[in-house]
């Protein structure tokens, strides 16, 4: 159990690390706490790829944004992951707004953003026809597009396992040490130990007690909830781009999202809170996101709301805080890492890299490293000549489980084999309980396959791990 790498924490920008440090010979862990990746601000956001106009390019996320932009295309071929160049409009609905406008165009300019536009009431419409008529004016930023975020990590994951990282999940780093031989000795809250030389602090909310752990800096970082409303993909008013409004000081406002799935995403709001743990959301924010929603979408309707949930930014300071740590040794603070985060996690991983080198590491390109990961089959994606040839070999592609969203049970075993046994894992894998029912009509089904498997029994089948069992014995 000796590594040269331990990445502490699996969402996108653990991931990214991992991944990207699985083309050296090199042996990495990778401890995620949950009981699968991507659960923490990974799993909920806007899953944007952001353009590059919203923040100055003294900040290194504006810098690690554009860079991270730029790699989408080709990852995308390897990872084979959903990715969608719909770009980005912020629609300006008083005159007012026209000056921040001009900001964001010439910082996007200083910042390289590629084919960055400035546009008339006419010019913006034309691009999106959906939005109100009461806007004024627009910038378009041709660049930005969207991913569904869980599906990017898990992919990330999936390549970097491919290329001989090891994961471990419910692996709570509870406790850290120096050995005499310059290794980290770290444990685990149930008593699992692993050796490393070098330790990543990619846990997102929780870097601050990680760094805490090993004797590194000490900060705070703070929760700032975004609450959304999905919306049905049969809703009129699901625009072809993203949306944004005019942002103010404290966020980028509240938008309107398609998603690459066909549903809609409006929101985030933004607001401190005292718990990292708290996801919960209120009438009066959902209220207030569709009142600011229907100022930029008028079609926007409460009848084509399907779910609402929220997610938790990592507050630091005002830009990410990638570094070697000054007081523990061989470790290295990637904490902060609020938006643009997901945009710039390819770019964050190239930048750790560089400070792993600065640091002494060697790194040796591997012999054989493979950057694809498997093309993999959606029953929502195939036409009907190539599902029946997928029955024809296994019938488990007829069985339709998920009717909202059309995913077979050979899709849900696939995601069980791939280490995706919570209710959760198997819903952002497979999209199996995000339709319009959310799980009402499926979600007996998935445990049974759950159950047959895993060979868990129907009292350890969790929504996402720990003590969130779904059925209870109530005699
Ligand atoms: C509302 C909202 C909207 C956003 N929209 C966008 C967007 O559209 N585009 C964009 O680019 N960015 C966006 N972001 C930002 C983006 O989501 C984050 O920057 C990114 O997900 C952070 O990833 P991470 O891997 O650093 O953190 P996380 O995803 O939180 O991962 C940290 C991991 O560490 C694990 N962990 C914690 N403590 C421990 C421990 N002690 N031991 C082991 N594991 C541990 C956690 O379980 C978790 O899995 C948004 C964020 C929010 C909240």
């Amino acid at each position: 159990m000796e590594f040269d790498v331990a990445v502490i924490g699996c969402g996108v920008s653990g991931a990214a690390i991992a991944r990207r440090l699985s083309m050296y010979s090199i042996k990495i862990a990778i401890l995620e706490k949950a009981a699968d990746v991507s659960f923490g601000t990974s799993k909920a956001n806007s899953g944007i790829i952001h353009g590059g106009f919203h923040h100055n390019k003294k900040y290194l996320k504006a810098r690690l944004e554009i860079q991270g932009n730029m790699m989408f295309d080709q990852l995308k071929r390897e990872l084979k992951f959903p990715f969608r160049r719909c770009g980005i409009i912020v629609a300006a609905l008083h005159n007012d707004d026209l000056k921040i406008l001009e900001h964001l165009y010439i910082q996007g300019l200083e910042n390289d953003c590629l084919g960055i536009e400035l546009c008339s009431h006419q010019r913006i419409l034309e691009l999106e026809p959906k939005l109100s008529s009461d806007v004024v004016g627009g910038l378009f930023a041709p660049a930005g597009g969207i991913i569904e975020p869980y599906l990017f990590v898990f992919a990330l994951l999936e390549s970097a396992l491919k290329n001989g990282a090891e994961l471990f999940t419910n692996f709570k780093v509870n406790d850290a040490n120096r050995t005499d031989n310059d290794f980290w000795n770290i444990d685990a809250k149930d008593g699992r130990n692993i050796k490393a030389r070098y330790v990543i602090n990619a846990a997102g909310l929780f870097a601050d007690e990680v760094s805490k752990i090993f004797d590194a800096e000490e900060y705070t970082i703070t929760a700032r909830k975004g609450e959304y409303y999905l919306l049905d993909r049969l809703t009129k008013a699901c625009p072809s781009r993203v949306v944004f409004p005019v942002p103010n000081p404290v966020s980028k406002g509240m938008l309107v999202i398609p998603t690459v799935e066909g549903t809609v995403l409006v929101g985030p709001t933004a607001d401190a809170v005292e718990s990292k743990e708290d996801f919960s959301t209120t009438t009066k924010h959902l209220e207030q996101i569709l009142v600011s929603g229907k100022e930029l979408i008028p079609f926007l309707s409460h009848n084509d709301v399907i779910a609402n949930f929220a997610g938790l930014r990592p507050c630091l300071d005002d830009d990410f805080y990638i570094e070697a740590s000054a007081k523990a040794p061989a470790f290295v603070q990637v904490a902060g890492i609020q938006s643009p985060g997901l945009t710039a996690s390819p770019a964050i991983a190239e930048y750790v890299k560089h400070i792993l080198l600065e640091m002494g590491l060697q790194l040796t390109e591997k012999p054989g490293w493979d950057p694809y990961v498997d093309d993999r089959p959606f029953v929502r994606e195939l036409s009907l000549e190539e599902l029946d040839n997928h029955i024809s070999k296994d019938s488990a592609w007829g069985n339709i489980i998920c009717r909202c969203e059309n995913v077979s049970e050979a899709e849900i075993i696939q995601a069980v084999k791939l280490g995706h046994f919570t209710l959760d894992g198997i819903k952002y894998f497979t999209r199996a309980q995000m339709g319009r029912c959310q799980g009402g009509f499926c979600t007996y089904k998935i445990i049974k396959i759950i159950m047959r498997e895993t060979g868990l029994s129907w009292d350890e089948v969790t929504k996402h791990g720990g003590s969130s069992n779904v059925l209870k014995d109530m005699l």
